[in-house]
Parts: structure tokens; sequence; C-alpha cells
């Protein structure tokens, strides 16, 4: 069960509230798309969620479990930045299996669940390269396998396609949403892309200066937008 729940929760940086009580609940394996524009919080929600950042008031629910106070690495999310930095002096296999070595589990154990990752990401035939023989496309994709690997029960994504070029883009979408079948994770996803929202998502929520503004399926919203705002963000006609 990896459900998410947020109630009221609040988080402001010394006077300034930026996130404003926000109320969501996320089912297990739905795949959300968080919009909104630049500055509204969407990172920072992420972030309180990944545990990166401290709630300041409500509560967070991942499954059953309060999890404001729980320590990140205990959490069961793996999270995937717009920049990701791979080890340029590691191959992609040693990338993937970095994190799993650093936690000391044993060899076979890393190799099983990096040829899993490589096998769902298609990374078989690049995995003894080093990073700077990879397109960026690759490199993403070896970026989402490192996290992969750690078999998490919630994928948050900050804009993860928004430094790739239109066309990898539109193959990353499908990959994505192949991913989420493949893995049937609860994935969070935060976007630019109207056509990134409107494809992948089950629900989309979109965020305001800290609140949410309207949050639904993606027919909901574009059929039923509540305002303009809301309207602006997922194409429908004003
Ligand atoms: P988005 O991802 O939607 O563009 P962010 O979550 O990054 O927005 O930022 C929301 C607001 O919080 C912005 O006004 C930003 O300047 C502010 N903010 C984010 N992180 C910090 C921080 N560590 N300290 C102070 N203000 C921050
Ligand atoms: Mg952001």
């Amino acid at each position: 069960m990896s459900g998410l729940k947020l109630v009221n929760v609040k988080k402001s940086f010394g006077a300034v509230e930026v996130i404003r009580g926000v109320d969501l609940e996320i089912a297990d394996k739905e795949f959300v798309v968080f919009v909104g524009p630049s500055g509204c919080g969407k990172s920072t929600l992420l972030r309180l969620i990944a545990g990166l950042e401290e709630i300041t008031s409500g509560e967070l629910y991942i499954g059953e479990e309060r999890m404001n106070e729980v320590d990140p690495s205990r959490r069961g999310i793996a999270m995937v930045f717009q920049t990701y930095a791979l080890y340029p002096h590691m191959t992609v296999r040693e990338n993937m299996g970095f994190a799993l070595k650093f936690a000391g589990r044993p060899k076979a154990e890393i190799e099983r669940q990096v040829g899993e990752a490589a096998r769902i990401l298609e990374l078989d035939p690049l995995l003894d390269r080093y990073p700077k023989q990879l397109s960026g496309g690759q490199r993403q994709r070896v970026a989402i396998g490192r996290a992969i690997v750690r078999h998490p029960d919630v994928f948050l994504f900050d804009e993860p396609l928004s430094n790739l070029d239109a066309e990898l883009r539109v193959h990353m979408r499908i990959e994505l949403a192949r991913l989420h079948q493949e893995l049937k994770t609860t994935i969070i996803y935060v976007t630019h892309d109207q056509v990134e929202a409107m494809t992948l998502a089950d629900k989309i929520v979109v965020l305001r200066d800290g609140n949410i503004e309207q949050a639904g399926t993606p027919l909901d919203l574009y059929d039923n937008p509540d305002n303009l705002f809301v309207a602006g963000f997922i194409g429908s006609p004003k």
C-alpha cells in the first residue's frame, strides 16, 4: 500500500508561507501530475513528501504511516530531478548499482536489480558505457534506473524531461507511461508541458500560489475547468 494523504500541509520559509494548506489524497498506484506557474510550490511540495524539507504544519501519510518526522531514507520514496548528476568515472552499470552497493547489499542482488532495471529501460546494450558516451535521453534513463533499483513505493519526478529536445520528450513520455504500467508504483510528476500532463495523468493537480486550484482527471479539468486559470493550464479554449 503506497497511497498518500496530505492534510492541511503548510510550509513557510522564514515569514513567507509558500505552501498554504494543501489537502490531497493520492491512491495507491495512481499517476498524479502537478502543474502550475513557476514559483507556485510544485518542487517544495515534492520535497516535503520526500522529506528533503520539514513540514511546518499539517500531516503527511504514506500508506497508513504518518511520515512527518520519518527520515527520507525510510519513506520508500525515490526522486528524479530535472538536473541529474551521473558519476562520470563510473559505467552505467556502476551508476545504477551505486546506491545498493553503498547500502552494503550483496553483489548478486545488485546484479539482479540492475539487470531488471536495465531490461525495463532498455539499457542492456549500454551497461558498460560511461556517461559521456550517452545521449541526453539515455542519461536520463540511467538516472531513472538508479531510482528503480531501490524499488521505491512512490516515485517523485520533478520536470525530468525539461532538458531534453522535443522529439526525445515524446519518446520519453511513452517510456514513462510504459514504466508506470510495468512497475505498478505510485507516481507524482511535475511538468510544465500540457501534453505530458494530459497523456500521463490519472489525476492532474493544478497549483497556484501554494494552494490547489483544482484537481481532477484530465477530462474533468478539460471539460469543466473551475476558472480561466485552470483552463489556461490544460488547454481548454478561453
Ligand atoms: P515551483 O517548483 O512551482 O517553481 P518552488 O516550490 O520551487 O516552486 O518554490 C515555491 C516558492 O518557495 C518560491 O517563491 C520560492 O522562491 C520559495 N522557496 C523555495 N525553496 C526555498 C528555500 N529553500 N528558501 C526560501 N524560499 C524558498
Ligand atoms: Mg520547481
